[in-house]
């Protein structure tokens, strides 16, 4: 009841690459902590909210950042009228009452965060709220799944060996070509040979990855592009401002990637 809200109603529309829906039944069956690597726009959250709703099991999404504390996952007391009150931060609620949490980008959040989440991700399956002077058993239904971009990877912002050796690991990559352009197409509006297009222009931006870009056009921005041809715009000002403008800001990054693309148009 107390969950209600977090269920999905109608099916997420997800395009499968590989194994990952077998993987992650496999690992939900067995209350394995999950891991979706990938690089941003490939996927990762339409996943788990099509899986979540495949497994009829509500999802609480929290999206990690750097002031993101183990309060903010675990809960606080709050001053209220009638005195403080302890509130169950999104993770708790996911533990007491068995939902999926997907915790979206961890490395973002302070090292404190993630030492909460070890004792979730073993065999103890508790949630020690020290504040609150109470542990909390995980619900049979709870499972924790994590995001993880390889590709923002550094010294600073890593996992530690420790957490990630806990998870099972899904890899998200863009996906082929044919699989790619249905689901920019079947996204955006976009007819097939526009959803081609884009899905080309993009190879091309992949290319320049490691050569002064860190991440290669999304199936997110090719989404975004192939909306914003629909609306109207002429194709080379959308994909400027869907894709190129959004991706870089050195000028010469641009000018190799307007070329690039405009070998394509
Ligand atoms: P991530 O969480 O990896 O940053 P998202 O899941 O938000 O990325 O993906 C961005 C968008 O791309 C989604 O809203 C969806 O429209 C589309 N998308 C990407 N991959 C797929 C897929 N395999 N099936 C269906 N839609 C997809």
């Amino acid at each position: 009841m107390i969950l209600d809200s977090y269920r999905i109603a109608t099916e997420p529309y997800y395009q499968p690459q590989g194994q990952e829906i077998a993987t992650f039944l496999a690992a939900y069956h067995e209350r394995l902590p999950i891991m979706l690597k990938g690089p941003t726009g490939c996927g990762k959250t339409r996943f788990i909210e099509h899986m979540a709703w495949r497994l009829g099991k509500p999802l609480i999404t929290v999206a990690a950042h750097e002031d993101m504390t183990a309060a903010d996952l675990a809960g606080r007391y709050l001053l209220e009228p009638s005195g403080t009150v302890w509130h169950d931060g999104p993770l708790t609620l996911a533990v007491r009452h068995g939902a999926i949490c997907y915790l979206d980008e961890i490395v973002e959040a302070r090292q404190d965060t993630t030492v909460v989440i070890h004792p979730l991700t073993d065999a103890r399956r508790i949630l020690p709220l020290d504040k609150h002077n109470e542990i909390v058993p995980a619900h049979s239904d709870f499972q924790l799944t994590i995001s993880y971009n390889p590709g923002y990877q550094s010294a600073v912002k890593d996992l530690k060996e420790s957490t990630k050796q806990r998870f099972i690991a899904i890899d998200f990559g863009y996906p082929p070509p044919a699989t790619e352009s249905a689901i920019v197409a079947r996204e955006s509006g976009a007819d097939a040979d526009l959803a081609r297009l884009l899905v080309t222009i993009a190879e091309r931006s992949r290319n320049l990855q490691g050569h002064g870009l860190d991440e290669g056009a999304s199936t997110r921005m090719l989404i975004h592009t192939g909306r914003m041809v629909r609306a109207g715009l002429p194709l080379p000002v959308a994909v400027q401002s869907g894709i190129v403008l959004p991706i870089t800001d050195n000028p010469d990054i641009r000018a190799a990637l307007s070329d690039a693309i405009e070998a394509c148009l």
